[in-house]
């Protein structure tokens, strides 16, 4: 067998494994080809390629789909536009499931037959995985995080060492040399999973520490490559660092970062590959931050955000597909005066271009950029100085796009934004206010 053979049957097989229902029902006829997705896509809106449609990228898997499952192809296979799998054609799959998508749901919310354009996209995803043909970047990220588990004694020295120092830094902000960032503290009420990077410790220990909540980290991070990659066995072993942490430190949920794709996984996909129903809660910090406000655990005061104007981008994970969007806003009304939507916002929010992935793949940064041009444009309509996203991914692609289209404002995150609004209070004695 040749390896192009070899490829394909791979291909078929895989293809075949992931036929579920849903498959079967976004794969079928039931695409009316009525056009009302297409200038829902922000790869279109940017471009004006039909090449980038929903609807012409999922045709790619759609017509492969159809020679195996739509009957009518037994007589007339022109007639359903039923086509061979051929390798010409998994590397054109490669650029539409990996460089041309991002997986933001947008179409499916706009799509009268409920096609779900998103799934056939993962599913080409996961086929190009399977056979080799996915980026090799998020491989080689997926795989750092799973040797991280299996060398945890050898990061574990490092890792202590930033967190003393993120530590000492808390306690000069705060004012109380007793304020911690703990870690590997069994039964506190919370296990917080933040992403690497003292940016998404610093301003949740801050309200913690405000809030007095009983929390801990661990060793690991949030992020999920094997998500993007739709990769089930590199997922689940990365879901499962977290999930025996939780277990092991006997904490009663599971709080993860400003962090989109992070969130989805531990909310609702994960929950799915295990065969045990988990002994811990899984909210988002948005969920918990927008708690201690409504039950007065904290207090805020608008006015130490220096009366900037702020814009919100709805993360699609969050928002569109995580429903929380009374949350970030109730956040927001409490921490600045001058909040300004973008049109058109929550369920119908523009992605910003970077999920999926796709920010942590240099090839594409060019497609990245220019797609994120609508998203650019939005948030220069309102005006505002500075553009509030409550993941991470959407920070870094808004930041970019902050550079490219010169839209001068400030990219921030929700966490940040609600600590710099805290007015502290007095413990035991010490009073912890800030400089
Ligand atoms: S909106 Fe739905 S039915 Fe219409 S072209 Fe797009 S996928 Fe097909
Ligand atoms: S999921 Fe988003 S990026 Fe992908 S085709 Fe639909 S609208 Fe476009």
């Amino acid at each position: 067998m040749t390896e192009e053979n070899n490829i394909i049957q791979k291909a078929e097989e895989e293809l075949k494994k992931r036929y579920t229902r849903n498959m079967a029902v976004a794969s079928s006829n039931l695409c009316v080809h009525c056009g009302m997705c297409i200038d829902q896509c922000h790869y279109h809106m940017a471009t004006q390629d039909p090449k980038v449609s929903p609807v012409a990228k999922a045709e790619h898997v759609r017509r492969v789909m159809k020679k195996e499952h739509d009957w009518l192809r037994r007589i007339l296979p022109w007639w359903v536009g039923a086509g061979e799998l051929t390798e010409e054609g998994l590397d054109r799959w490669v650029d539409a499931a990996f460089r041309d998508c991002t997986l933001c749901q947008r179409c499916i919310v706009n799509c009268p037959m409920g096609v779900d354009t998103p799934l056939v996209m993962a599913t080409a995803r996961g086929v190009l995985n399977a056979v080799g043909k996915s980026p090799e970047i998020l491989r080689e990220l997926a795989d750092a995080a799973i040797s991280r588990e299996e060398n945890m004694e050898f990061f574990k020295e490092f890792y202590l060492e930033q967190i003393k120092s993120m530590e000492e830094e808390l306690q000069s902000k705060v004012g109380d040399p007793k304020a911690c960032i703990p870690v590997d503290v069994k039964g506190a009420q919370i296990l917080y999973v933040p992403l690497s990077g003292a940016h998404t410790i610093m301003p949740e220990a801050e309200i913690f520490y405000h809030a007095g909540t009983s929390w801990t980290m661990s060793m690991f991070e949030a992020s999920n490559y094997g998500v993007f990659l739709q990769d089930p066995v590199r997922a689940k072993r990365i879901t499962e660092r977290i999930v025996k942490e939780a277990e092991r430190l006997e904490v009663e949920e599971v709080v993860v970062t400003e962090c989109g794709h992070a969130y989805a996984t531990s909310r609702w996909e994960a929950p799915k590959w295990f065969d045990r129903p988990w002994k811990f809660k899984v909210r988002s910090i948005l969920e918990v931050m927008d708690e201690y406000i409504r039950l007065g655990r904290v207090r805020l005061d608008p006015s130490r955000n220096n009366g900037i104007s702020v814009t919100y981008h709805d993360s699609c994970n969050l928002g569109r597909n995580g429903g929380l969007f009374k949350e970030p806003r109730r956040i927001l009304q409490t921490c600045v005066k001058d909040l300004r939507e973008m049109t058109p916002n929550r369920r119908q929010s523009i992605c910003c271009g970077g999920g999926g992935g796709l920010v942590a793949l240099p090839d594409y940064d060019e497609v990245r950029l220019k797609a994120g041009e609508p998203k650019a444009r939005q948030i220069h309509a309102t005006g505002a100085e500075t553009v509030v996203a409550s993941c991470d991914n959407c920070r870094h692609q808004l930041g970019q796009l902050n550079e490219r289209y010169k839209l001068n404002v400030n990219v921030m995150g929700l966490a940040e934004l609600m600590a710099n609004a805290i007015v502290p209070q007095k413990k035991d004695g010490i009073s912890s206010a800030s400089a």
